[in-house]
């Protein structure tokens, strides 16, 4: 299927990142001179490897997304209003693709500083294998907590952040999805998703910081990490 495989890009922009805290909804909180979704879309579209990218923006936001300046990026669909979750949002956007997209790539808008390379990479691993993740391995010890107490702390050369895009078998993919509606059950990624059908998937090593938007001190990051770039 690799050669001649039919990819989209689900771009997940409907949260509103309280966290971030700031007026505009997260996605369309300005970084050097653009929004997040802007960037998102573009680095999606430079790669060169999707025949669609589907933005998918909460329904009172669809205006002020028409309203970018974003014509002759090939490939553009028409925004999908987002759900009340990531997962509701993911599910809204694969309901609008043709059953003849065999690849479907999920990513988060507020991971704007994605590179073409890195989507390039995860793109390639997925072909060849159905399922994969980008990430990067974590720097910290990571514990799982419950109610203030440590329950155990998992060996960090096995722990790795999962970062968008996740790009997956399409067919996999709607199942899953349906899978967990159907048990009432809210992933925080797709790759969750898959594994609870018992599906392989991938994990991509990041070749360049791709955090994802969360706090102000986020974007203040994000600038510096672009202008490092501009200048290397
Ligand atoms: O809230 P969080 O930063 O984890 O959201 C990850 C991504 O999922 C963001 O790009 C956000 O816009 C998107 N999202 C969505 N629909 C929701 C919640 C989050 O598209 N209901």
């Amino acid at each position: 299927m690799s050669g001649s495989a039919r990819i989209a890009a689900l771009v997940l922009a409907a949260g509103r990142g309280e966290r971030l805290g700031h007026a505009l909804p997260k996605a369309f909180v300005p970084l050097a001179g653009r929004t997040l979704i802007e960037i998102s879309i573009r680095s999606l579209a430079a790669s060169g490897v999707f025949e669609r990218i589907v933005p998918v923006i909460a329904s009172a936001d669809i205006a002020r997304f028409d309203a970018l300046a974003l014509a002759g990026i090939d490939g553009l669909s028409p925004p999908v209003a987002g759900g009340a979750e990531r997962q509701d949002s993911m599910r809204a956007g694969l309901a609008g693709l043709s059953d003849e997209i065999d690849y479907v790539a999920v990513h988060d808008a507020a991971r704007c500083l994605v590179t073409i390379e890195d989507v390039r990479s995860v793109v390639a691993v997925a072909l060849e294998s159905g399922a994969a993740i980008l990430g990067e391995r974590v720097k910290d010890t990571i514990k799982r907590v419950a109610a203030g107490r440590i329950l155990e702390t998992p060996p960090r050369e096995e722990c790795w952040a999962a970062q968008t895009p996740q790009v997956v078998r399409r067919d996999w993919l709607v199942e899953a999805i349906d899978s967990a509606t159907r048990a009432g059950r809210q992933a925080t990624d797709d790759a969750q998703l898959l594994e609870w059908m018992g599906h392989a998937i991938a994990m991509v090593e990041a070749g360049a910081p791709n955090p994802k938007i969360t706090r102000p001190e986020d974007l203040v990051l994000a600038e510096a990490l672009l202008a490092m770039r501009k200048n290397a």
